[in-house]
């Protein structure tokens, strides 16, 4: 997006965009190139590496599910192992959710705690497991009993130097000054793990809601710590609500290096397990840039099919007026819905994204004679700070919507 930035910098660029539920106009201020690259300070500290040196994940070929050791633990178990609980308790936002709270509202609140706190998750760092156990604290305080929360640790095994891909070129093993000894053991194992909150339904059937929370060596703030407020936000909602179905949330680990949480997921499910989830909701990178889209799918022979649950999605979208994007293809772009997909579960994934005319940018998809990519994540411009400038208010109106949409999806008896 840099060089198209360039190009158009300074312009204001008048994007219509004429989806079906509705017409939408922004007015898109596209700054100058010395503005974008403004962070709050935090960053300079955890990216130490140029982009251009980043290894494209695409190349990395990760390890089956299955051919992965791996073991669920127990809560108090997986906190003996390294972890002071309440260690968070002094930091945390508040999360006081009265009648009055509006949705949305304690999502954008965890948003900017783990964009200021918690940012460059990075997978098998200590990083990422200190938001996992981050996460684990939020559960606990807001009411969750311990058995209800689980820490589903895998392990993939080999010498990271060797295995190429996702290994030492991209993760920056030397500014480690901490935790050294731990890090080395979650490096050389590549250890990771899926934290997985169940609120129980009246039926076993299982709604299940996910979202990675590891990150590239940025704040992560749209990829994903977005997906994860929103989620968190959710998980804290429900808890009181009277659910039809069980509902699951999933926070994968290690995403970024291909998908590795959600496959180890889906690959230790049970038949029974499986034939219990109803539909799998992802949130990846909510505010990748101003515009809301959404994508449902069933696999249909590796294409997006339609089917009863995905049209009513869309007739949800279209009755709340959500100034939403629907558009199916977007169900098939990489993250944690593919392998829920690839097993033939119904998916509906949401993200945020930005939008370009200009020729030569290649974005994921091509609508409306525009096309849609991502304006921040994967650099270091991923950070609130950066989003809420490039963008005023957008942060709220997304958060705020997904957060309607979601709310909306958990209501449905499918
Ligand atoms: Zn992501």
């Amino acid at each position: 997006m840099k060089r198209a930035i360039g190009v158009i910098a300074a312009l204001l660029i008048l994007v219509a965009c004429g989806h079906s539920y509705g017409d939408t106009l922004y007015v898109e201020q596209v700054l100058e190139p010395e503005q974008e690259i403004q962070t709050n300070g935090n960053i300079k500290e955890y990216t130490p590496q140029a982009e251009e040196e980043y290894q494209p994940y695409e190349e990395y070929q990760p390890v089956e599910p299955q051919k992965i050791p791996t073991r669920a633990v127990t809560l108090r178990e997986w906190g003996n192992f390294a972890w002071e609980f309440e260690y968070f308790a002094d930091i945390r936002p508040p999360l006081v959710l009265t009648d009055y709270t509006p949705l949305g509202y304690l999502a954008i609140e965890q948003l900017h705690f783990i964009n200021d706190h918690l940012y460059s998750r990075k997978p098998f760092s200590y990083r990422e497991k200190e938001a996992a156990a981050w996460l684990i604290e939020e559960f606990l305080a807001m009411g969750h009993p311990w058995e209800n929360i689980i820490v589903q640790e895998f392990h993939v095994y080999g010498d990271p130097n060797a295995t190429g891909g996702a290994g030492s070129a991209w993760w920056n093993l030397t500014n480690l000054a901490r935790w050294q000894s731990d890090f080395e053991l979650r490096y050389t194992t590549r250890l990771s793990q899926n934290i997985i909150v169940t609120i129980p339904g009246q039926t076993s059937q299982k709604i299940i809601v996910g979202a990675h929370y590891d990150s590239w060596p940025t704040p992560g703030a749209a990829d994903n710590a977005s997906g994860t407020a929103l989620l968190l936000e959710s998980a804290q909602r429900m808890l009181a609500a009277d659910n039809y179905y069980t509902i699951v949330y999933i926070f994968f680990g290690a995403e970024e290096v291909g998908l590795l949480g959600s496959r180890h997921f889906v690959g230790r499910l049970t038949d029974e397990e499986e034939s219990n989830i109803v539909l799998m909701i992802n949130a990846d990178s909510l505010i990748d840039g101003p515009y809301m889209i959404y994508g449902t799918a069933y696999n249909d022979n590796a294409l997006p099919g339609a089917n009863d649950i995905t049209r009513r999605i869309d007739a949800i979208a279209y009755e709340l007026s959500l100034d939403i994007i629907g558009h199916p293809p977007a169900s098939f772009l990489g993250s944690d819905q593919l392998p829920f997909l690839m097993r033939g579960h119904t998916i509906v994934t949401f993200m945020g994204l930005y939008r370009t005319e200009l020729p030569g940018v290649t974005g994921f998809f091509r609508l409306d004679e525009a096309e849609f990519t991502r304006a921040v994540s994967h650099s270091q411009n991923d950070c609130v700070h950066v989003i809420e400038y490039r963008w005023p208010g957008k942060i709220e109106t997304s958060m705020s919507t997904f957060s309607i949409f979601l709310d909306a999806l958990l209501a449905v008896r499918w």
